[in-house]
């Protein structure tokens, strides 16, 4: 059989630990077989970065605004424990953070659904992508512990001279807190492109909520920009695409996404995204079937596993015992990736390769063989699950490819 040929190559972006592992694995025994790799390679593993005083970081990200689409492993952002294991001359920062600062992008989280496993919420019968905001709001915001008797203003001043001066809170009865948040036009604009291209790519339909009956002006700003980057930007492309977009108050998003089927991107603002994307991923089950993907305005894509570095079976597996450690979330990225290339290069071989290998994954779950995490979540009638070790798990799914 002729393997598939790539035309333009992927960005690869290799991690840290038990990823790492998954990693080889998959390239080795699902990838490799069938198509004749072609990508541009970047070792982000922690010891390659501290050799390359993060550069490699950069360069990663660079290429991937070169050629477009990008797969990356988890990897380690240093703590100061990392920092003694490692033997590191600093704590270098999260790669998803500096990648994300390059791209200028926004990352989208959504759930891979097998027969079987069952959503905690009985409803949901396909994925609810989220996507977050990741900029700006209370994560850089200005706070102050208030004492009785002080007063609280917002003061805007240009060149100097003072322009407004807004009374926040007299605290003359009592103490209390004060909190300064901001988000920029440029950034909301980005936030909207990048919520609008991955829903066109996605075929979904977009749902926003925030709360700009009491936020007037703060998440008013937030709505009308929305509003208008879809009219004026998007609009046609959705109706041919035969999908919408839709604003509704935050509280009321939350009503109707639990009452739903799925189906949909949850636009989130930062704080919503965050406590959000938490209560879906828990909601459908495991960690291990949470896919994630960073798009920039530009259409730029970086693929990976929502999970970390999976450390507590690394340690495991160092010490020479079996592990079963899923690598669901990881062949989503590695899918998600090439079909992207195929789709840019134009080669549907490829593109069908990874629906194929997304099929043989998901069916190789349906009919009972999986890894530890899923066992308790598996329900099935006429199926007792079998919990298999990470490689022959790898093993199971490329049995079911090749037939
Ligand atoms: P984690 O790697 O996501 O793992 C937390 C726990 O979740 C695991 O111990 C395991 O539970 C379960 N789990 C996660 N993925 C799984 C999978 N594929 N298969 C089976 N079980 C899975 O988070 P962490 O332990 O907090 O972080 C470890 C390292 O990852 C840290 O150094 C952190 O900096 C890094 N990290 C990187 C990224 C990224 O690159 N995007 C994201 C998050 C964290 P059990 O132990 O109960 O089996
Ligand atoms: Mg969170």
């Amino acid at each position: 059989m002729d393997k598939i040929q790539m035309k333009t190559p992927l960005v690869e972006m290799d991690g840290d630990e038990m990823t790492r592992i998954l990693w080889g694995g998959i390239k080795e025994i699902l990838i490799s077989p069938f198509v004749d790799l072609k990508t541009e390679y970047y070792d982000l593993g922690l010891i390659n970065r501290e050799k390359t005083g993060d550069e490699v970081t950069v360069q990663s990200a660079l290429a991937t605004k070169k050629y477009g689409v990008a797969v990356k492993c988890a990897t380690i952002t240093p703590n100061a424990r990392r920092v003694r294991e490692y033997n590191l001359s600093k704590e270098w920062k999260s790669p998803n953070g500096t990648i994300r600062r390059l791209l200028d992008g926004t990352v989208f989280r959504s759930p891979i659904l097998a027969r079987g496993i069952t959503p905690y919420v009985a409803g949901w019968q396909k994925p609810i992508a989220i996507a977050r905001h990741a900029f700006g709001d209370i994560y850089d915001a200005a706070e102050y512990q208030a004492s009785k008797g002080e007063r609280a203003y917002i003061v805007v001043e240009k060149d100097g001279k003072e322009l407004s001066r807004k009374l926040i809170r007299d605290f003359s009865d009592g103490e209390g807190v004060v909190q300064g948040v901001y988000n920029t036009k440029s950034s909301i604009e980005s936030f909207a492109r990048s919520c609008f291209n991955y829903a066109l790519s996605e075929k979904l339909p977009v749902w926003f909520g925030a709360k700009d009956t009491v936020s007037k002006v703060y998440d008013g700003y937030f709505k009308d920009i929305f509003a208008r980057i879809y009219e004026t930007e998007y609009k046609t492309a959705f109706e041919n695409a035969g999908i919408y977009y839709t604003y509704t108050l935050v509280d009321d998003v939350v009503a109707r996404v639990v009452r739903s089927e799925g189906g949909m991107l949850w636009a989130c603002k930062n704080y919503d995204g965050d406590v959000m994307s938490d209560m879906v991923a828990t909601a459908y089950g495991s960690l291990g079937m949470m896919s994630s993907v960073l798009v920039s305005p530009d259409g730029k894509y970086e693929y990976e596993a929502a999970h970390g570095t999976v450390t507590r079976h690394y340690y495991a597996h160092l010490k020479g015992e079996q592990t079963s450690t899923n690598p669901i979330a990881t062949i989503w990225a590695w899918t998600g990736a090439l079909f992207k290339r195929g789709e840019l290069d134009n080669i549907p071989e490829l593109c069908a390769f990874a629906k194929r290998l997304e099929r043989a994954t998901l069916s190789t779950v349906e009919s009972g063989y999986m890894t530890g995490d899923l066992i308790p979540l598996f329900k099935r009638q006429g199926i007792t699950p079998v919990k298999l070790t990470t490689s022959e798990f790898l093993q199971k799914i490329s049995s079911a490819l090749s037939r």
